[in-house]
């Protein structure tokens, strides 16, 4: 990638975000412009942003080429950056605008500070009342004396900007110059860390002399929940800063974990930048802006942290990097923790990947010799690792509607008694995840997918998991019209809040689930209080699994370790090992001593024993080994292709017409499997089917499959999506 100057006149390549599967030529205006500058160009009737790719091809009418408006005031994006947009795309089979895209997640780039305003509330109110101007007083009023974007508040308000408009009108509002950017004050990496153990000062020494080597590197940072690998990677990150060189840490759940950036704030005397769902646009343009020019230098985020424009990238840290929510499932279907290794390839930078379970793919890395290992296998201080027990269910069986073992039980009440906190930790949300009518056997189904519906007691309704829909409870059954025996059945956690509150109407309880309908920032003060005490039983769902700690917590509950187990994907074993672990993880972290205690029908299954404590290595080996056999992912290089559209018959028609091309596929190297329904076989009304690729590691996977499905051409609404290292297999 160059960095070459184009002279007035001459012709550019504008990439742009919009969703055409080329750059475009245009003009250069007086001045000239340097390849990689953000511009402004007119598309049809409007003007779209776009960055100058390269100088133009001039392969057509040269009359018609139009010039470019403007070229922003911002840092011209570095060669590493156009050169990772690039290979993003590329590997993930993608457009490059929808690569760009997520380069540029920026509102109001290049606009000059003078020009941006806010508005904000006033003490004025309108003489009439309307839903929609009420929903905008009451937003305000709650982010008391903060000033938004006309645009950004009636996007997060849900109103017309002609509702704005009135309201500033009436003098309700009132429109500012956006003050300027905050500055990022300096971080102090040469304050000292917290006194090391020994283990933990040889872990943070070979990580600081990997730093210190400025070029790449990955490094799997294996340890325990409590063995301090945040302390240990902060001296990482120490180093970084100390070099002059800027660092990323992407957490899971950033949005929820505010204790992340108090860490940071304690050990180098300034917060982070922060880049998440949670950010406002300001706040993103802010952070944007701060990192392209160098500023920020140390940025706390989600996956999408990725995509912003270090100038000079020196350290990646990538924790909990097992979690699967770093690869994202729509649009640019893309791994957060492989791309941040392509990244700190191509920037000369180094990546740590923490995790007490690390993903089989690390692993296998590490194990291969191409990522370097460090184990912590202590946890840090007076604090030991919980003791695992399995609950037997067959020696102590469940009551009927009861999903809490007498053994459990009483743990939790010895608990409560104590004073200490409990965590019951079941994976499903809601009440109960199967309706069904006890008369005729009807079970109740979202109309939209392949999916059952969910009871919601709370909410009083029945949700689709898959695409959110909604029903009422029915009063009697949708198809024999019985109205007497329609029953919940199975355990949601809102049902087992239910049990929880009857067995122990003493104990303060509390519900932590993805679906809370409670903003991020609320849900964030909840969890909060709890880990202050707020509750003596606290019922979760995977969310308590991540990040958090809660130092009162000192007994695990896992109500259901088999549930995972169930479906036959190869990837069970390791996500059910993963899940389970980290939670139970989460007792006893800090001076008292922890218990998880692990439900279960089979307590002589490997996944279980090996959570229990057997031989984890051997355990690892057992996975790799079955992984190795079947050819799959780390050992080979699996694509799925969904196949999605309206009709449940010609979606399977253009999932066949592709397999009718196999053949192809087969001389290349590759191994088709399907068309089969897919894991998520109906969604939003359309139908999904899907085909599964596999092929040696050794195969450049994507040309093959870039020949094979051009060959098939789609109709309008239907869709053939290529996910590169699918999640599920
Ligand atoms: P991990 O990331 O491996 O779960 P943490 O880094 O969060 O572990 O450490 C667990 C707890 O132990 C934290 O509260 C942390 O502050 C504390 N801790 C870890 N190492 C040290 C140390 N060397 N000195 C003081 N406290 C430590
Ligand atoms: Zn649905």
């Amino acid at each position: 990638m160059t960095d070459a100057f184009l002279p007035e006149r001459a012709l550019a390549a504008v990439l742009t975000t919009q969703p055409l599967d080329r750059t475009l030529d245009y003009r250069v205006p007086e001045g000239g412009v340097r390849v990689g500058a953000f511009v402004a160009v007119p598309l049809g009737p409007r003007k779209v942003l776009g960055v100058v790719w390269g100088p133009g091809q001039g392969d057509y009418d040269r009359a018609k080429i139009r010039a470019i408006s403007a070229v922003l005031d911002v840092p011209v994006m570095p060669p590493v950056m156009r050169d990772f947009v690039e290979r993003v795309a590329d590997y993930t089979m993608t457009p490059l605008p929808a690569v760009l895209r997520l380069a540029t997640r920026a509102p109001g780039l290049g606009e000059p500070p003078g020009k941006r305003h806010v508005l904000r509330l006033t003490d004025a109110r309108p003489d009439r009342m309307t839903d929609a101007r009420t929903r905008v007083i009451a937003f305000l009023e709650e982010h008391e004396g903060m000033g938004f974007a006309p645009g950004e508040l009636a996007g997060l308000v849900g109103v017309t900007s002609s509702v704005l408009k009135g309201l500033e009108g009436q003098g309700v509002l009132v429109r500012e110059a956006a003050p300027r950017d905050a500055p990022f004050l300096p971080l102090d990496p040469s304050r000292p860390g917290k006194d090391l153990s020994g283990d933990q000062r040889r872990a943070a020494a070979q990580l600081r002399e990997a730093v210190r080597g400025r070029s790449y590197g990955t490094t799997l940072l294996k340890g325990v929940t409590g063995s301090g690998k945040t302390e240990v990677y902060l001296e990482a990150v120490a180093e970084c800063l100390a070099q002059g060189r800027q660092a990323l840490v992407l957490l899971p759940e950033i949005a929820l974990t505010g204790e992340f950036i108090a860490r940071v704030q304690a050990r180098f005397g300034q917060e982070p930048a922060e880049w998440h769902s949670g950010v406002t646009q300001a706040g993103r343009r802010r952070v944007w802006l701060g990192v392209a020019e160098g500023r920020a230098q140390l940025v706390v985020g989600a996956r999408s942290a990725l995509f912003l424009p270090f100038t000079d990238l020196g350290l990646v840290i990538v924790d909990e990097e097992h979690d699967p929510s770093y690869k994202q499932e729509d649009g640019v279907l893309y791994s957060a923790r492989d791309m941040a290794v392509l990244r700190a390839s191509l920037s000369g930078a180094q990546v740590v990947l923490a995790s007490a379970t690390p993903s089989l793919e690390s692993w296998a890395n590490a194990d291969a010799g191409k990522y370097a290992r460090i184990d912590l296998t202590e946890r840090f201080g007076a604090a030991v690792l919980p003791e695992m027990r399995a609950l037997d269910l067959r020696i102590d069986p469940l009551e009927r509607e009861s999903w809490i073992s007498e053994p459990l039980a009483s743990a939790v009440r010895q608990r409560v008694e104590a004073g200490e906190q409990s965590l019951l930790f079941l994976n499903r949300r809601g009440y109960a995840p199967l309706t069904m009518c006890r008369a005729c056997g009807h079970q109740i189904g979202c109309d939209q997918c392949d999916a059952r519906m969910v009871e919601h007691r709370f909410l009083g309704r029945l949700m689709c998991h898959q695409c959110g829909a909604q029903k009422p409870i029915p009063s009697e059954c949708p198809n024999c019209g019985n109205p007497d025996h329609l029953a919940a059945l199975g355990p949601g956690v809102e049902r087992l809040a239910e049990e929880v509150a009857r067995r122990f109407p003493e104990a303060r309880t509390a519900v932590l689930s993805s679906d809370m309908t409670m903003s991020a920032r609320a849900l964030k003060a909840r969890i909060e209080e709890i880990a202050g005490g707020a509750a003596d039983i606290v019922i979760g769902t995977q969310m308590v699994a991540k990040g958090h700690n809660f130092p009162l917590l000192t007994l695990v509950g896992v109500i259901d370790a088999d549930l995972g187990l169930q479906g036959g994907e190869l990837r069970a074993a390791e996500r059910t090992f993963q899940l389970i672990r980290q939670v139970a993880g989460r007792a006893g972290r800090a001076e008292k001593p922890g218990l998880a205690l692990i439900q279960t029908h089979q307590p002589e299954h490997p996944v279980i024993r090996a959570i229990l404590g057997g031989d984890e290595e051997a355990f690892w080996r057992a996975e790799a080994a079955q992984r190795q056999a079947a050819g799959a992912p780390p050992y080979g290089r699996m694509a799925g292709i969904i196949v999605s559209g309206p009709e449940e018959r010609e979606t399977f028609e253009l999932a066949r017409a592709l397999a009718a091309r196999a053949g192809m596929l087969t001389q290349a190297g590759a191994q088709l499997f399907g068309p089969a329904p897919a894991p998520i076989a109906r969604i939003r009304g359309r139908t999904r089917v899907r085909l599964l690729v596999k092929a040696a590691k050794g195969l450049a996977l994507q040309p093959v499959l870039a020949r094979w499905v051009e060959g098939v051409v789609p109709r309008a609404n239907y869709r053939i999506q290529i996910d590169i290292d699918p999640q599920s297999f």
